[in-house]
């Protein structure tokens, strides 16, 4: 038995307990009733912090259940619900009920997954998470990496890794200055805006960016991508990376990675893929043809807070030589007393992060409560339900299905009667379905995000949700047809 409470933050048995079933029971009626109502409520900030209240910071404490309980009521009655069956928005997944558990269990022991010292066991699981998220998308299970809060960052841990590997003098050593030629990265227009951050940060620069053209199926055009790679050899610059992307975050579309490899290999580049939504596929075995060339890659971005259904926060680095990792990230200041051997698997000495959570554990949890069978299900009826998506557009006269890629879906409604002028038509019906989107994210019946397709302005269904269902998507359609007459009526009337 413990004493009696002695520091505020303390709280005894009965009390946790008491507090943690009424949390787990609300929790399991939420998840229960989650389709029930709307996707969200769409208040304002100025209601919602009507209902959160300005009192000012608190002096004295109060109990757990009083806080607990009104926590629960704002966020179970004011929030956007990602795991509602018709969430189709961005690339933001339902989230494994398993998952909530994990975390719980996570922030109880609260390993510090850093050091191997502080963390033995969770240091083990996500060692093994890793080997497990490589076997799941079909590299060789001797690559390394480390967990991250998400896509981004995934992606930022490679990009240095490729920096210090190909930059002709030493980063660590000597700085980017003594990089007397300037280092370029190569990727197509669909990549994702984390590449700008990336050269903002880490000395490349936006003009260090060569954004190659897409092919007709929306690919890096793999001959101008040579071409550019000549060119900047010619005059002085040295390339250091190419980023494929396995599932581009606008229309889902997968590079041609077995030619991007074949040209690094020739020119002697960082291979780089950006899979942070799409790479989970790869493990249906009808696409492995889609994904081939990923096991040539040096690194490799992942999220398992995307199409593995992981609650936030979970990105993977995954890289070909975990030593790259090391030669990037590590240090040995005097005040660690932590022995970095193959035993001794530090995690600082891995990425950005000192202090680490334990973000592994759901992961873990998700990949065995699953199975590799139970993910080829999900991944592959998220594929159909997109496809039952396009279909069903393509067949209504009111609409206009664009582009169809993994389990992403863009379309835009086009109303009977229009402006003649093509010119005048295409402006109409950009302003028409963006005022389309904007009603439907307010309205909370369904949720979608846009996408600029070759000038359209398109809705967009991403669905990485293991709730929707066919019902789902046909009352979709529905819903998109019903709001867009309305808005067009609308607009017909002031035009
Ligand atoms: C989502 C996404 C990212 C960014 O990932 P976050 O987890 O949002 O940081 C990067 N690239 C692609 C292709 C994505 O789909």
């Amino acid at each position: 038995m413990l004493p009696e409470r002695t520091s505020p933050a303390r709280m005894s048995k009965e009390e946790f307990r008491k507090v943690g079933y009424y949390l787990v029971d609300s929790i399991s009626d939420f998840m229960d009733r989650i389709g029930d109502g709307p996707v969200t409520t769409g208040e304002t900030s100025t209601q919602l912090q009507a209902f959160l209240g300005t009192t000012s910071l608190p002096e004295t404490g109060m109990t757990a259940d009083v806080i607990m309980k009104r926590a629960v009521d704002l966020l179970f009655n004011h929030s956007l619900f990602n795991g509602h069956p018709k969430f189709l928005g961005y690339i933001t997944s339902s989230a494994a009920p398993l998952g909530a558990l994990a975390d719980l269990l996570s922030a109880a022991v609260n390993p510090n997954v850093g050091a191997n010292i502080l963390s033995p066991m969770a240091t083990e699981i996500e060692k093994q998470t890793i080997g497990w998220l490589a076997e799941f998308i079909g590299v060789s299970p001797t690559y390394g990496g480390i967990l991250v809060s998400g896509g981004n960052m995934a992606n930022f841990t490679a990009f240095l890794a490729a920096r210090t590997a190909k930059a002709p003098k030493s980063i660590r050593q000597d700085g980017i200055a003594a990089n007397d030629a300037r280092l370029v990265v190569y990727c197509s227009k669909a990549t994702h805006a984390w590449i700008e951050k990336a050269a903002f940060f880490f000395g490349i620069g936006a003009n260090g960016i060569r954004w190659i053209e897409q092919d007709d199926f929306g690919k890096m055009h793999i001959g101008l991508l040579e071409q550019a790679i000549k060119r900047d050899l010619k005059n002085g610059y040295t390339p250091i990376m190419v980023v494929g992307n396995a599932g581009d975050v606008s229309t889902g579309v997968v590079d041609d990675l077995k030619s991007i490899g074949a040209l690094c290999k020739t020119y002697n580049l960082w291979f780089h893929i950006d899979g942070a939504y799409g790479i989970p596929a790869a493990v249906i075995p009808e696409l492995k043809n889609v994904f081939a060339g990923v096991e040539d890659a040096d690194s490799i971005a992942l999220d398992p807070h995307k199409w593995l259904y992981s609650p936030l926060e979970a990105g993977c680095t995954l890289v070909k030589d975990p030593q790259t990792l090391i030669d990037t990230y590590s240090t040995h200041p005097v005040y660690y007393n932590f022995n970095s051997s193959e035993s001794q698997h530090n995690y600082y000495e891995y990425g950005f992060q000192n202090s680490r959570g334990f973000r592994a554990l759901k992961v873990w949890a998700a990949l065995q409560h699953v199975g590799r069978e139970g993910y080829i299900n999900m991944i592959g009826k998220n594929i159909e339900l997109s496809q039952l998506f396009f279909r069903l557009a393509q067949r209504h006269p009111e609409l206009e299905a664009i582009t169809q890629n993994l389990s992403i879906t863009t379309l835009r409604y086009v109303p009977a009667e229009r402006p003649d002028d093509a010119k005048g038509k295409e402006a109409y019906l950009n302003t028409l379905n963006e005022a389309l989107l904007n009603r439907l994210q307010r309205k909370g019946d369904v949720f979608l995000s846009n996408a600029v397709i070759k000038g359209k302005y398109c809705l967009r269904g991403c669905i990485v949700n293991f709730r929707t269902t066919e019902k789902d998507i046909e009352e979709i359609i529905d819903i998109v047809v019903r709001e867009g007459r309305k808005i067009h009526k609308e607009s017909v009337n002031v035009l």
